[in-house]
């Protein structure tokens, strides 16, 4: 059963995070808080270099491209302008048992018999329950399970004896209407809003309502006009964000996958309005033909991003992609595809890449008033561009990437023992540390200096590890665990005692575990040209 296995596969990698200190339950000495995680040593640092290499991939590395960071709270207008006011909204159910709270569209649809019980007179108390209640069991169950759920709910509503109430039974197929933990009704799906809401200043009064912005992007429009006056760009260009974003999901789940608090990484791509442009070629690159479709740009954004996913680790085979259909677009959007990962729990988003239209700055022109026209030379036009965004979320690019990562190798320790080698094979580029720095013996004063010189040499370019506790197996293995790529030991031959390699160290390679012997002094260029 598939199953089973995958919820074994992320219990390890939830466990090898908190023992390694990849991620942390937020606040948890406190018995933790549903839906925040917190990044530890190691985690820290890996998310730094997702960050870092998409700031340098999407703008440093780019002429088309420019950075923003703006804050977090903004004016409450802007949601409205972006319909988050009014639309963004989750169905929620409650159970009407254990009041826990669902997502009514992500309820598996279950079939099994309904118990429907009603509101028969009490005789001990006198009351009469004028209830109908339902209970679902799935087929192969005993209908005992279905009464004792119907008798704890009518309990819980002070009916002193549940036993008299009358019950009909009903074969259902596909039903979303039932908690499938212990069969229970839900309520009627109603809409949640998921914006976190606060005061700005220090009156609570609806006139001071602000909202944590539940994602980067709308900043970018609204600050669309600044950006186009200072940064002697023109059509084509974007403007980038990365930053925290908060949504009150109403079942944070699947560990960091579906959190409160997260960060996006969002590009905003302003493009000409011009759909008339040849639909069938896609050509070779951006500049080359002045009239790109939106379809075009499209392509060409969803190119760029799964490159950029393989040129982290992700390749296409861990990777797929949902086309969605004209019932699935949102009104304003032309096409969307989303880039989905292969996560043990199930393929699902990581990015999705939507052509927009001219529907935010429209927005952003009525509700403020303001023109977000540009005029165009070549034409002599002015016209509101049309953006495409590919918007990416930062932590479930950090879980993907540890669980693609986590490996369990069969291997021989030196005593020729069989053992199980967990190695985190992470890209260098993104891996918390690069290098690992091991003396061979710690007693020994002439390999520990030797070895502290080599940290220090290697310490002003890259993130290093210095360890000098224990076997070097174990030290390996330590680094292994952390997704160190490589390791670097200094021995006996390093200070001359085979004159031929003095001054050369032992270079291990994490995945393939192979080592070569290196001069110190080619040791710098050779993990740069590895980690950059
Ligand atoms: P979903 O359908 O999974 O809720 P979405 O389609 O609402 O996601 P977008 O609004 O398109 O997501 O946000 C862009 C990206 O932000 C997503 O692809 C995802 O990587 C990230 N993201 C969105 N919601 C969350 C969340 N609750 N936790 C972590 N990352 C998130």
């Amino acid at each position: 059963m598939a199953e089973p296995k995958a919820n074994e596969h992320m219990e390890k990698i939830v466990s090898l995070c908190k023992r390694r200190g990849f991620v942390f339950q937020s606040s948890e000495i406190y018995g933790g808080i549903n839906g925040f995680w917190d990044y530890g040593p190691l985690g820290a640092e890996l998310k730094r270099n997702v960050k870092d290499f998409w700031w340098r991939s999407m703008t440093q590395k780019r002429e088309d491209v420019v950075g923003l960071e703006a804050t977090i709270i903004m004016h409450p207008k802007i949601w409205e302008a972006s319909g988050h006011t009014s639309t963004f909204s989750d169905p929620m159910v409650d159970c009407l048992l254990t009041k826990k709270r669902f997502r009514s569209d992500q309820i598996d649809p279950q079939s099994g018999t309904v118990y429907f019980y009603s509101g028969a007179k009490d005789s001990t108390s006198e009351k009469v329950s004028s209830e109908a209640y339902s209970v679902l069991i799935g087929n192969g169950k005993h209908p005992d399970h279905a009464r004792k759920i119907a008798r704890q709910f009518y309990t819980t509503r002070g009916v002193a004896n549940p036993e008299l109430l009358g019950e009909r039974t009903e074969l259902i197929e596909g039903t979303v209407r039932y908690n499938p933990g212990n069969g229970s009704l839900f309520t009627e799906p109603r809409p949640f809003n998921l914006m976190f809401k606060t005061y700005v200043g220090p009156v609570e009064s609806e006139d001071n309502v602000a909202y944590l912005r539940p994602e980067t992007a709308q900043a970018i429009f609204v600050q669309f006009k600044n950006v186009l006056d200072v940064a002697r760009q023109k059509l084509p260009f974007g403007i980038c964000q990365i930053g925290k974003a908060f949504r009150n999901e109403i079942n944070p789940r699947n560990f960091t996958f579906r959190s409160r608090e997260f960060e996006q990484m969002e590009l905003e791509f302003f493009i000409k309005p011009d759909e008339t442009a040849s639909k069938s070629s896609f050509p070779g690159e951006p500049g080359t033909e002045p009239s790109w479709g939106w379809e075009q740009w499209h392509k060409y954004w969803v190119e760029e991003r799964v490159k950029w996913y393989e040129s982290i680790g992700l390749s296409r085979d861990v990777l797929d992609f949902h086309w969605q259909q004209k019932s699935e677009l949102a009104h304003y959007a032309k096409a969307t595809v989303d880039i989905l990962y292969k996560f043990p729990f199930g393929t699902q988003e990581l990015e999705g890449i939507a052509a927009r239209g001219d529907y935010d700055l429209t927005q952003h022109q009525k509700f403020s008033g303001k023109s977000m026209a540009v005029f165009d030379e070549e034409t002599k036009e002015r016209f509101i561009p049309h953006v495409i965004e590919p918007s990416a979320g930062v932590d479930r690019l950090i879980l993907a990437l540890i669980c693609n990562a986590y490996t369990e190798e069969e291997t021989t320790d030196e005593k020729g023992l069989k053992e199980t080698r967990i190695v985190m094979k992470l890209h260098p580029r993104v891996a918390p540390v690069k290098v690992g720095i091991f003396p061979l013996l710690k007693n020994k004063p002439e390999l520990v200096k030797k070895a502290q010189e080599v940290r220090d040499l290697l310490r002003a370019e890259m993130p290093v590890f210095y360890d000098d506790a224990g076997a070097i197996g174990r030290r390996y293995r330590r680094q292994d665990e952390a997704g160190t790529p490589f390791g670097v030991t200094i021995d006996f031959d390093t200070l001359g005692e085979t004159p031929d390699l003095k001054d050369t160290v032992t270079l291990r390679d994490r995945d393939s575990m192979q080592q070569q012997r290196m001069a110190i002094g080619d040791l710098v260029p050779f993990l740069l040209s590895k980690i950059r």
